[in-house]
């Protein structure tokens, strides 16, 4: 391989918005197998938007059918719906996380008024808590609930809406749920055909994501990814876990993420590949980034690195 046709290809890839930190990484690209994929933000767009807010004790009829939501406004929000929304959202105001954003943006879009949240707690992967007009509130997975010791409710609800590929949190006050919130996130338009070109290169593919079983399986079917290879409810800290496991059973790990908690499976990965405007961290740790932020990119990086290895060999 001369150094010379390593660097003119580098340089065409870059032409491409695929850009190789150096010739090792284009080198390397060859011998992968297997290809980790992280859900938000990789796969899908990575921007929630709430669908659906269920409260605890929405009155059902009396034989047990429809549900009938008494004193419901102008804009179809019932009292206890607002609460949840109102003191979820409250709560959210101390995060960053894209749920907690979908949350408030949603309150605002109801014209909903917020109180500021005291004595702000997250839990990485897990969920966010906040003292709100004297309540302690709590939202996040049903992990974090029952880890502050709060009895699950809504479960059957969160099965449908789960089932459903959206992303789903509970509301706690003090020490009972009082509703979830669903929130839902596009996939990419080339997220598809993308998984398909990497399967057609003899790739095998695997999705990661902090999200529950459910929704990460439902996500997984409507881009072909067998459902066998979904690592789901990963917390953010044991991703690169997961790359090393890969990597044990013998398999050549990329491993594709966009996400500051990407940064350290991104690094761990013989092939780290950080995805469109992903977070600088997430840049810095990678060895091939992304100027497109979709998987097509990630296609056009192998198709790439082959060209270019084919004519240094
Ligand atoms: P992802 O891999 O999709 O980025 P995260 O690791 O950020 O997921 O979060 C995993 C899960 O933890 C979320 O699906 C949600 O249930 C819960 N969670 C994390 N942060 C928050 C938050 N700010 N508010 C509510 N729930 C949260
Ligand atoms: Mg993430």
């Amino acid at each position: 391989a001369t150094p010379t046709a390593l660097m003119a290809g580098t340089g065409k890839a870059a032409e491409n918005g695929v850009l190789f930190r150096d010739g090792e990484a284009i080198q390397t690209m060859k011998d992968l197998d297997v290809v980790v994929l992280d859900k938000t933000g990789t796969i899908t767009e990575g921007n929630h938007s709430v669908t659906d807010v269920v409260p605890v004790g929405r009155g059902a009829s009396p034989d047990g059918g429809a549900l009938v939501e008494p004193q419901q406004d102008a804009d179809g929000l019932s009292d206890r719906e607002r609460r949840v929304i109102r003191l979820a959202a409250s709560a959210e105001r101390g995060s960053e996380h894209p749920i907690g954003q979908a949350i408030i943006d949603y309150a605002n879009e109801q014209g909903i008024d917020l109180s500021e949240p005291r004595e702000f707690e997250s839990i990485p992967g897990k969920g966010i808590s906040a003292t709100i007009d004297g309540e302690r509130v709590f939202v996040g997975n049903t992990t974090f609930l029952e880890e502050a010791g709060i009895p699950l409710a809504l479960e059957s609800e969160l099965d449908a809406l789960e089932g459903q590929g959206k992303t789903t949190v509970l509301v706690g006050v003090d020490d009972e749920v009082i509703g979830l919130v669903a929130t839902a996130d596009t996939i990419k338009d080339d997220s598809t055909q993308a998984i398909q070109d990497l399967h057609d290169r003899g790739l095998e593919t695997w999705m990661i994501t902090g999200d529950n079983e459910r929704t990460a399986r439902a996500i997984a079917e409507q881009v072909n990814i067998d459902p066998d290879r979904v690592m789901a409810g990963v917390l953010p800290e044991d991703k690169i876990e997961k790359v090393r496991e890969l990597q044990a059973e013998g398999h050549n790990v990329a491993m594709v993420g966009d996400g500051i908690n990407d940064a350290p499976a991104l690094k761990q990965a013989n092939i780290g590949i950080a995805i469109g405007t992903g977070t600088d961290i997430a840049i810095q740790s990678s060895d091939v980034s992304l100027v497109r932020g979709s998987l097509g990119a990630l296609v056009d990086a192998f198709t790439l690195s082959e060209r270019i290895f084919t004519k240094i060999k």
